[in-house]
């Protein structure tokens, strides 16, 4: 008897054994994806992980049912990688192939089939009638058949064709339906009568933006410099870390090392934080390397994600080579990588958050690449503390690369001090006088403008000026935010809304103030202080909609728009040739944010942003707006010393045993009853110090301790570097199953993540 380990889409720990009936032997192996009952549940998908012959004991074993025809076979390095992923960030494998096959991978049952290619119809003249001759006795024949005629003619309009070649063009049918009443009638007719041929074709759901092709930069001496000096050190190192300042080319650099790979017949991975990003690159990478570049991130559909999987599958020259995409691309199909890049690797956003696996995948990445005995390349004009550690500790290499291109001067830093502003009352709404009249210079110049704000929405609170009311969410401890457009008060925690009252519910005063400010009140007051200024703004409620974050960002590239005010959606790598200023609006929320992150944070977001000004125009400036000018990073930001920046993280990290000095596993447990939460909490707690004694702090209610109707705390466990991490792991997870064990604690969320963020 054969039996089959598989891992099925569940959040439960290990793998399933079931028997492989006689007449499935032949196909059923390892990375088949089959169909079983589970429980109650008739057909359910799962990935073959082995094969063997050891008899399960303790229960009746049941039959795979089935074998799904047509979908594509997940590779041996796939399963090994999501098995160090489940390993590593402590969760169960099930759920790391939940995030890693697009939903139309995952089949339903035995009755949904694989997404079929989408087709479309096509019309061409038969070859019988394809001459000047022909076509005008067609047009006499055809005169009793009015609704034909005009479907022929139409046909000849939009294809322009005239009977002189000897094919005719295909053109989609669907350009001809609704020329005349019943196009289809006579369209049928017309095919009937061996006027039209009519074939179909397989149509690309991926929309492409295939411009011509374009020649590979030639590289400036620093650029050239730093290209040679990543291929030495990847000689002898797996990772390498370029320094790059911004708009110091990086990308263009990368663009030649991809190359390489390109010609040696491997693939490669180049990994972007944001979204929005991709839209910039990819045109740049598909004017070079054309068609064999593909996009992939979670925003796409199932249907365009199972197309994207086969083309990475696919080896042939239809295939992707090149994939730009979103940490999720991690888990594509890759067969034979040779380069994997992690732009802008400081960047948070590779972290995921929520659901399970909670991974880096600037991290997972260098994995990866491990496994296909490929390199790592992580690019950033700000490295965050852990890679530059590994770099200069020599676990990765290090590549810096110091002057901008054509040498460009990186932007002037004015610090505009808000206190005093107050003090001497010259403060106008959200502006220093600096950064109104730096506003007003460059608008006259016809130049650009950034606005930055980590904050979106009108005002993160609304408040009564009589009693001091404030609207929270229902559902979670913090305040409604104000969003003007909407004239919604939303939390941004769960999305809840309500329509703000006019009058105050505890005391019926009509004095309801907002309070602080988010993007849309920047983008509302710089409207009113310039009011011929063309002002756009881009964060995630902009953005929103399919498509919309490239309409903005084609704006204000092509000038549509003067002014953008934005997120930290803004700060990361965008390349916007004409931005001369750039305004940080309060720098203070991102310095005074309690995180031990939050220095590291705010140096690297202020100097990203900056970094968007003076690219290509001389003499560009940043305003950064503060109540702190003398605080260190504030010092270090103007300064433009990153070198003295980190050491002052690093001995802040070494002497709170922060990482890189301990590894961080928080534990988080949620309930909606906030007695079992802090109950479940306290056992826990006990349990993991009796194992790991002062390593472990807490529990704690975080900043913000009920989400979603359901209480928040959290353990933490500061591991340190060189003890035995899989034997913590294991111990971790005994203790949460015991927990799980307990009578009253059965329902109640725990969950580990691994170098949280
Ligand atoms: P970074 O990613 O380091 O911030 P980019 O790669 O976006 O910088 O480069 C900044 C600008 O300089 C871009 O507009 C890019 O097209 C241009 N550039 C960089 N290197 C070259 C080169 N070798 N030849 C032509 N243009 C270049
Ligand atoms: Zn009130
Ligand atoms: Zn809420």
């Amino acid at each position: 008897m054969q039996y089959a380990d598989l891992i099925l889409p569940l959040p439960l720990p290990g793998v399933f054994t079931y028997s492989v009936p006689l007449e499935l032997q032949s196909v059923v192996f390892p990375g088949k994806i089959v169909i079983v009952q589970f429980g109650r549940k008739k057909s359910c998908p799962a990935v073959v992980k082995n094969i063997h012959n050891i008899k399960p004991e303790g229960y009746s074993v049941k039959d795979i049912s089935s074998v799904p025809p047509g979908f594509p076979v997940i590779l041996p390095v796939q399963i090994r990688f999501w098995e160090w992923l489940a390993s590593y960030y402590m969760c169960p494998e099930g759920e790391v192939l939940k995030a890693a096959l697009p939903g139309g991978l995952r089949p339903a049952g035995a009755d949904s089939g694989v997404i079929k290619p989408k087709t479309e119809s096509y019309l061409s003249l038969h070859p019988s009638v394809c001459s000047k001759d022909m076509i005008s006795q067609l047009h006499a024949g055809l005169k009793r058949a009015p609704a034909q005629l005009k479907i022929l003619t139409s046909y000849l309009q939009i294809s322009g064709y005239t009977g002189a070649a000897k094919e005719s063009p295909a053109i989609p049918k669907s350009l001809l339906a609704g020329t005349v009443p019943n196009s289809r009638g006579a369209v049928k007719a017309l095919v009937d009568k061996s006027i039209f041929t009519e074939t179909i074709r397989t149509v690309s759901r991926l929309r492409g933006t295939n411009a011509g092709l374009k020649e590979i930069s030639r590289l400036n001496r620093f650029q050239e410099e730093a290209l040679a000096d990543i291929k030495e050190q990847f000689k002898t190192k797996e990772v390498v870390l370029l320094n790059g300042i911004t708009s110091g080319g990086k990308t263009e650099i990368y663009i030649h090392l991809i190359k390489e790979q390109l010609e040696k017949g491997k693939q490669v991975l180049y990994l972007l934080p944001e979204i929005a990003l991709t839209t910039q690159i990819i045109v740049r990478l598909k004017s070079i390397f054309s068609d064999i570049a593909g996009v992939y991130h979670s925003r796409f559909s199932d249907a365009e994600r199972v197309e994207i999987w086969n083309k990475v599958l696919n080896k042939d020259d239809e295939g992707y080579k090149l994939i730009l995409g979103a940490r999720s691309s991690l888990f594509l199909p890759f067969s034979d990588l040779g380069l994997v890049i992690v732009d802008e690797e400081h960047e948070n956003t590779f972290k995921q958050f929520d659901p399970a696996p909670r991974y880096n995948a600037r991290d997972s990445a260098t994995m990866l690449a491990s496994m296909h005995g490929a390199k790592t390349l992580l690019g950033t004009a700000t490295p965050s503390v852990e890679s530059y550690f590994n770099a200069i500790s020599g676990k990765y290499g290090l590549v810096n690369l110091l002057k901008r291109f054509e040498e460009m001067e990186l932007p002037r830093v004015i610090i505009a001090d808000t206190r005093e502003a107050r003090k001497k009352k010259t403060m106008k709404s959200l502006f220093t006088p600096q950064l109104l009249d730096a506003i007003q210079e460059v608008l006259d110049k016809g130049e650009q403008i950034i606005l930055f704000q980590n904050r979106r929405g009108y005002a993160p609170f609304i408040e009564c000026a009589e009693c001091g009311w404030i609207p929270l969410c229902q559902n979670c401890d913090v305040s409604m935010t104000y969003h003007k457009s909407l004239n919604q008060l939303l939390c941004h925690y769960c999305g809840a809304s309500f329509k703000p009252a006019a009058l105050c519910p505890e005391c019926g005063s009509h004095d309801i103030k907002t309070k602080g400010f988010g993007t849309e009140k920047i983008e509302d007051e710089v409207s009113l202080f310039f009011p011929s200024a063309r002002v756009g703004r881009l964060d995630i409620d902009a953005a929103r909609k399919k498509r919309a974050h490239e309409k903005i960002i084609g704006e204000f590239e092509s000038g549509n728009l003067d002014i953008l005010a934005g997120t930290q959606m803004i700060a990361k790598g965008l390349d916007f040739g004409k931005v001369s200023l750039v305004g940080i609006l309060n720098a203070d929320n991102l310095l005074f944010f309690p995180d031990f992150r939050a220095h590291e944070r705010s140096f690297q977001l202020i100097s990203q942003v900056s970094g968007r000004a003076g690219r290509k125009l001389k003499g560009g400036r940043v305003v950064i707006q503060t109540g702190f000018p003398g605080h260190p990073v504030i010092k270090n930001i103007i300064a433009g010393n990153f070198k003295k920046h980190f050491s002052e993280q690093l001995a802040e990290r070494r002497e709170f045993l922060y990482p890189p000095f301990v590894r961080l596993i928080r534990i988080t447990i949620k309930d909606a009853r906030k007695e079992t939460v802090e109950k479940a909490s306290a056992t826990l707690a006990a349990r993991l110090k009796k194992r790991f004694g002062s390593r472990v702090l807490g529990p704690e209610y975080p900043l913000v301790g009920r989400i979603q109707k359901r209480y928040v705390m959290n353990i933490m466990l500061k591991i340190e570097k060189g003890a035995n991490l899989s034997a913590a792991r294991t111990l971790i997870t005994a203790e949460i199953e015991r927990l799980h064990s307990l009578p009253g604690f059965r329902y109640c969320q725990v969950y580990p993540d691994v170098d949280p963020f």
